[in-house]
């Protein structure tokens, strides 16, 4: 029998009124793990009024007693912590020690949810006018809920939960339902927290269910992470219907590698960003641009090494490289190749049609990398998602800045250089939210916002850090005199 997977709603594992099943397979072996179904507006409404049922006593709950959840939380997360991994390998496809370090960082933001005591407290001035007192306070807002991609399945919901709710929020989660076993699990653990009933809610599902999260009168923010076609959709609808939103889009990621460059810790860093998570990473290295006259030996030593990476399951622990997540992402990685080629593209290494003995089914690509790309070509402009780089030449400095610039994107770029003064110009004049100076990703830890500009971005309180803070209160001025 499949495992069809419920949803988690007023304390309860609840059947989804869904008649419609999307299959979760994993893509290396195809073995069929599950059922996710496809929740109807009906489950949002009972999770949305489940969570607001829960509002007024959980808010009123100690801000201590609610941090103390999290430290809970943490030891539970600890103990399941291979569990975990393991799940996001089966379902997603990256290797066993990417999964590791995803599940470490979501910890991460469960240990910055513990914090909140510290960061909500308020500020105040005495006697801002004779005998009167002015002071802010930080209030929780309602229910939030949050939509998330399958790259991160269990890394990019715990960028939300821990703090709307440690915050004072009620939440609902809405995981991609290519990889939504992992938050089933997650769920499960949680339940030994012993959380009050609708605190937090989980919904399966796909747009459907997205389209009545943002819709409901109920849910006061939405907090958004996946491509940034539909992260648009969800600026658009959630401002629509008067929420909160922080929308975080697609990527097309560049490097940029100066003449001065350490040549072999740039491409040790440039093959971990390119290459990690099979390249379905939103802070993946999409283009590298290698300035003056560096270009034939940075390329010959990335095709050398990315020749060599150990493509297979990722439960097998020898694998350097895992599948991309379906066999639709393997064919539109493929078409997208064939268009840049067509666009004038040449392959120095063509990953199409890799096979890993054993797993025959697979979505495998291979590490794949082209060059001669025009400003104009589609693996030039559009995200790819999966492990396709790019390799372009530039003049000097100003031209990479150019080139970077001109991107509709705007999430992250890196540059590889033992020059402190053009490491500061590049920081200084690249429009990307997220900046790596020798830095291969440039992921901001728990405790700082994730950048993201242009179309990698809607709304302006970004995910994380302060940012998550003041997304998920609200504040309130009190000003007093007392007769
Ligand atoms: P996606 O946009 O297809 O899906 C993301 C979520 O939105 C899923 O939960 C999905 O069910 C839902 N959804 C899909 N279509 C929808 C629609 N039309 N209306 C409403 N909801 C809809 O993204 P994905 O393929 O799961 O994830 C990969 C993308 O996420 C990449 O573009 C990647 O760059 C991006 N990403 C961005 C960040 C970041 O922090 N900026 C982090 C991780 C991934």
């Amino acid at each position: 029998m499949v495992k069809r997977l419920k949803n988690y709603i007023g304390g309860e594992w609840v059947e989804s009124s869904a008649t419609t099943y999307t299959p979760v397979v994993n893509p290396a072996t195809c073995e069929l793990l599950g059922e996710c179904p496809e929740s109807t507006a009906a489950d949002v409404d009972a999770a949305a009024k489940a969570a607001q049922a829960a509002f007024e006593e959980w808010r009123s709950t100690p801000m201590l007693n609610r941090a103390q959840y999290m430290y809970r939380l943490k030891t539970l997360l600890e103990d399941r912590f291979e569990d975990l991994s393991e799940m996001v390998v089966k379902e997603n496809g990256k290797t066993r020690d990417e999964a590791r370090g995803e599940v470490r960082r979501g910890i991460e933001s469960v240990d910055f949810a513990a914090s909140v005591p510290v960061i909500m407290r308020n500020d105040g001035v005495e006697d801002i006018a004779a005998g009167i007192d002015e002071t802010t306070l930080r209030q929780p807002v309602g229910v939030f809920a949050a939509i998330t991609p399958f790259n991160f399945p269990s890394m990019v919901p715990l960028w939300f939960l821990p703090t709307a709710i440690t915050t004072g929020n009620t939440f609902i989660l809405k995981p991609s339902p290519q990889t939504p076993i992992s938050m089933e699990l997650l769920f499960e653990i949680m339940e030994d927290l012993d959380l009050p009933e609708g605190v937090v809610n989980l919904v399966q599902g796909g747009k459907e269910a997205s389209m009545s999260v943002m819709e409901h009168p109920l849910v006061r923010g939405v907090s958004f992470v996946g491509s940034s076609p539909v992260a648009r959709i969800v600026y658009e609808t959630c401002t629509k219907h008067g929420k909160r939103v922080q929308a975080q889009g697609g990527a097309k990621n560049y490097i940029a590698v100066m003449p001065d460059a350490d040549l072999s810790a740039s491409v040790k860093n440039i093959m971990g960003a390119a290459y990690g998570c099979a390249g379905q990473r939103c802070l993946a290295a999409a283009v590298v641009v290698a300035v003056g006259d560096m270009y034939d030996q940075l390329k010959d030593e990335l095709v050398k090494q990315a020749k060599g990476l150990r493509v297979g399951y990722g439960l097998n622990e020898t694998t350097q490289m895992g599948t991309v997540i379906s066999t639709a992402a393997r064919e539109r990685i493929t078409k997208m190749i064939e268009q840049g080629v067509q666009q004038g593209a040449q392959l120095a290494l063509d990953g199409r049609g890799v096979t890993v003995n054993g797993f025959e089914g697979g979505n495998f690509v291979g590490p794949t990398i082209v060059e001669n790309v025009g400003s104009d070509n589609i693996l030039a402009r559009e995200e790819v998602f999966g492990p396709v780089l790019t390799i372009m030449k530039a003049d000097d400095f100003n031209s990479v800045v150019d080139i970077i610039n001109k991107s509709k994107y705007g999430n992250a770029a890196s540059i590889f250089t033992n020059n402190g003064k053009q490491a500061r110009e590049f920081k200084y004049r690249v429009n990307a939210g997220n900046i790596g100076v020798n830095i291969g990703v440039a992921a901001p830890s728990a405790s700082f916002p994730f950048g993201g500009q242009k179309e990698s971005f809607f709304g302006d309180l970004h995910g994380q850090g302060i940012d998550s803070i003041n997304f998920y209160t609200e504040r309130k001025i009190v000003i007093e005199r007392w007769l």
